[in-house]
């Protein structure tokens, strides 16, 4: 028997037991074989070497002097092999392993930009005895930047809540500093009570966010009225509405009604109106319109505000994204609302939609499906489900 009939048999051994039972009775070893129908039943080192060739994984079995004697076609696109040999990595690798008898794991990332190369490999290297190794590769690039983006979260969290604690501490400092003077401790208080405010909507909000990408699981969907969402939202918007002196302008009630939990809708629509208080000019009017458009349900929210550059439009969506960082702190801005819009929009199978032009203002819409909508379909194909979210592409500013 070959070195190569040997090694086939060995990676074979997990599933010889099935391909046995399925071939029970049907052939003779060594001889060919065919079934009733006239077709060949494949040896097993066949049926061994097709599921080799078709793993995912990338796979090459190396010599003790390095040679490749097995390989898939994905061991080549994962760069375990390149123009027939090894990847010096890997075959550094293969040697340990041959020297200490124990598997390894090798990062085999491009050192370079290669086309169409995954971004990051990672190969775990097994001896298989007789002076035989194999590496297994996989393409990892969606784990890293699932990590890259979790640190990068993290950092910015970090970040924003360092700013409102080290100026609670350096606050209290100047309270004790100012005892005598009443005046100076009701300015410096209020200053603390200002940060807390902030740091407790900063944590209000990540708590929603983590809700809403999936950490706990969202309410069950029941009809809402799309006006009680308005009135709702309009009146936890009126304080700051009427200290900038601005006008909030609403269309007459639509009688609409969707399928979604209210408590998130209306955070979602006061977020968006807030903003539009926010980053507009004194005085300036602010409308939101509902309306029905086809199967889907429009909420409008409409400023005559500074306005949002097209390269900065898709970004604005991104946690901790801010335009002009300065003036969103001076708003109390935690750069989380958009972020929260857009979940909650996509848990409820909508989206929201931007329109914008600087120096003219925004248009931010919240577009649902109509209570009822699609019934018909899943009735038909005979899923009474609700849709599902949305695919989620959030990245972290
Ligand atoms: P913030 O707490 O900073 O307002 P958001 O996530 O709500 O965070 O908004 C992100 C950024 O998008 C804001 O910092 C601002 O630069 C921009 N933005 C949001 N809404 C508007 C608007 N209506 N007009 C102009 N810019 C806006």
């Amino acid at each position: 028997m070959t070195a190569l009939a040997c090694l086939l048999l060995a990676a074979g051994a997990g599933v010889l037991g099935l391909v046995v039972g399925v071939l029970l009775g049907r052939r003779r070893a060594g001889g060919t074989a065919r079934r009733g129908d006239g077709r060949n039943i494949p040896t097993l080192a066949e049926l061994l070497q097709r599921v080799f060739r078709s793993s995912g994984a990338g796979l090459a079995v190396l010599t003790e002097t390095g040679d490749v004697v097995l390989r898939n076609p994905r061991a080549a696109d994962l760069g375990v092999v390149h123009d027939g040999r090894p990847d010096a990595r890997a075959w550094a690798a293969c040697q340990q392993v041959l020297q200490t008898g124990s598997p390894q794991e090798v990062d085999l990332s491009p050192l370079e930009y290669r086309g169409r190369q995954p971004a990051a490999v990672l190969a775990h290297v097994r001896p298989l005895g007789d002076g035989f190794t194999v590496v297994e590769a996989a393409d990892t690039s969606d784990a890293v930047r699932l990590e890259a983006t979790r640190r990068d979260f993290v950092a910015n969290v970090s970040h924003e809540l360092k700013t409102p604690v080290g100026a609670v501490g350096l606050l209290a400092e100047a309270v004790l500093d100012a005892a005598d003077d009443p005046a100076e401790v009701h300015r410096f208080a209020t200053k603390i009570l200002q940060e807390s405010t902030r740091l407790g909507a900063l944590v209000t909000e990540l708590i929603a966010l983590s809700r809403l990408t999936g950490a706990e699981r969202l309410p069950e969907l029941a009809a809402v009225e799309v006006d009680e969402v308005v009135s709702e939202a309009l009146a936890r918007c009126r304080i700051s509405a009427e200290s900038a002196g601005i006008e909030i302008t609403v269309d007459e009630p639509s009688g609409l009604e969707v399928d979604g939990d209210r408590t998130l809708l209306v955070t979602a629509l006061s977020n968006l109106v807030e903003n539009a208080i926010a980053y507009s000019p004194r005085e300036a009017s602010v409308s939101v319109t509902r309306r029905r458009s086809g199967d889907m349900i429009e909420i409008a929210v409409t400023d005559r505000g500074i306005g949002i550059a097209p390269e900065h439009q898709k970004r604005v969506f991104e946690r901790f994204f801010r335009v002009d960082p300065a003036r969103s702190r001076a708003t109390g801005g935690t750069g989380l609302g958009l972020a929260i819009v857009k979940h909650v929009l996509a848990n409820h199978g909508g989206e929201v939609r931007l329109w914008s032009s600087p120096g003219t203002g925004s248009t931010f819409t919240m577009r649902l499906p109509m209570r009822g909508a699609g019934t018909e379909t899943d009735a038909q194909s005979g899923s009474a489900e609700r849709a599902r979210p949305a695919e989620l592409p959030d990245r972290v500013g």
